[in-house]
């Protein structure tokens, strides 16, 4: 148990030096429930933090995601349609990794699928990495996070112009930084 408190504890001091919030950092015991308020969200863009992510354990994933963001974005779970408060978000700003806060889409990639599930045509260069899985039978593309490797969501080709994609995302592996406060 040392050990591992001794990588926790490098893991969380990595984090807030790659400018994760010292609410994050300084949580200790179960994070059911946790909510980061707005203006504690900072984006880490790529090639910024020194985090070997790769590394990072299921313990310690499950100590820093709350059990839903957990399922999602390590398990590849979904949720359920129209669960997520992100679907009423209609704000300016942007949408970052709940797991390693990378600025994965923007509100201007957003649209109104009607699905229950937060939607975009497009999503920032070199953020999302993609392969196919047949939980449904018939084949999916999913597509994860490219630095932490967490499950995101499908794209469908049922999406509007000017991609006639449709990334449709699970709303708990997304924080949203309203413009102004990134
Ligand atoms: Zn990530």
């Amino acid at each position: 148990m040392r050990f591992l408190f001794d990588r926790r504890q490098a893991l969380l001091t990595g984090l807030c030096a790659a400018g994760i919030p010292l609410s994050a950092c300084a949580r200790t015991g179960t994070t059911e429930g946790a909510s980061m308020s707005d203006t504690a969200i900072r984006p880490v863009p790529l090639g910024e933090g020194d985090i070997d992510w790769d590394a990072i354990t299921r313990e310690e994933w499950q100590e820093r995601l709350t059990n839903e963001q957990f399922r999602i974005l390590r398990k590849e779970g979904t949720e359920w349609a129209g669960s997520s408060d992100l679907n009423k978000e209609k704000r300016e700003g942007t949408y970052i990794c709940a797991g390693c806060y990378l600025p994965i889409f923007t509100s201007e990639q957003r649209y109104e699928s009607g699905t229950g599930w937060p939607s975009f045509f497009d999503y920032e260069e070199g953020t999302l990495g993609f392969k196919t899985d047949y939980k449904l039978i018939y084949p999916r593309k999913e597509y994860h996070c490219v630095r932490c490797g967490g499950h995101q969501g499908h794209v469908f080709k049922d999406g509007p112009d000017p991609t006639g994609l449709r990334y449709c995302n699970n709303g708990a592996a997304l924080l949203f930084v309203p413009r102004g406060e990134a």
